[in-house]
């Protein structure tokens, strides 16, 4: 029997919270918008925010998650090393990890990448067009040749991350940029999934095409049976040596 996949969502959680236009649009805040549609795909999902002890990442939790969704913006510098450190461990120990838009600038996304992973940016409300690029990738799953978000804030290129396994995603913006905005990895046993679209002042978590992506990559990024891995000196071989 498939049991449940059991999500984290954290969210720094500061933007609807200051600004009532945001919190108009994400009465629940941006974690509440994605925790609600993966409790109705099947998922066990548990949120944390910033401002909770630990940032709500205790090791109790993250031992207890599956795949952990980030997003942040505007207080990436409050994030306490030691939890970067945990959340690194545990990433490298077979969690998911899924990071959302501006999250291309948090401590965990550039110590994973070991880049800057800087970019070019524009708030302007433009509609981004995203097309897969991955034809038949899961992540890509039930979303056709591309969708389009009606207003988004641009992201362009050069993004400075390390070169994707798997680019799903490409983003064309109105104002002519482009933008590699699906990116899989692989660190240690996890796997890692970049994503996007997510600018604060848009709706863009309530857009199904979104949270279909989103919930595609939560099962895309869940850590999968593998054997114990042994390492260091190996006096015996295999095979005995003539
Ligand atoms: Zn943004």
């Amino acid at each position: 029997m498939a049991t449940s996949t059991r999500v984290t969502v954290w969210n720094e959680y500061r933007h609807e919270k200051q600004n009532p236009e945001i919190a108009a649009i994400y009465p629940q805040g941006i974690h509440g918008a994605i925790a609600g549609y993966l409790r109705g795909h099947g998922c066990i999902v548990h949120t944390a925010t910033l401002d909770e002890p630990h940032h709500g990442l205790t090791n109790h939790v993250l031992d207890n998650t599956d795949v952990l969704i980030w997003w942040g913006h505007m207080a990436h510098g409050e994030v306490k090393d030691e939890i970067v450190e945990q959340v690194h461990d545990h990433v490298l120990r077979g969690m998911g990890l899924i990071v959302l838009h501006s999250g291309h600038f948090s401590k965990i996304f550039k110590r994973l990448m070991g880049t800057t992973c800087n970019l070019k940016w524009r708030e302007a409300g433009e509609r981004e067009r995203l097309w897969v690029v991955a034809a038949g990738h899961p992540i890509a799953d039930g979303i056709g040749e591309y969708f389009e978000i009606p207003h988004e804030e641009m992201y362009g290129e050069f993004f400075d991350i390390p070169e994707p396994e798997t680019l799903v995603f490409v983003s064309w913006f109105q104002g002519g940029e482009v933008f590699r905005s699906g990116c899989c990895y692989r660190r240690g046993q996890g796997r890692i999934f970049y994503f996007r679209p997510g600018h604060e002042t848009y709706p863009t978590y309530h857009q199904p095409e979104v949270l279909r992506v989103i919930s595609n990559a939560v099962r895309w990024a869940k850590p999968v049976e593998r054997p114990n891995t042994t390492y260091g000196h190996r006096p015996e071989p295999i095979e005995p040596l003539k």
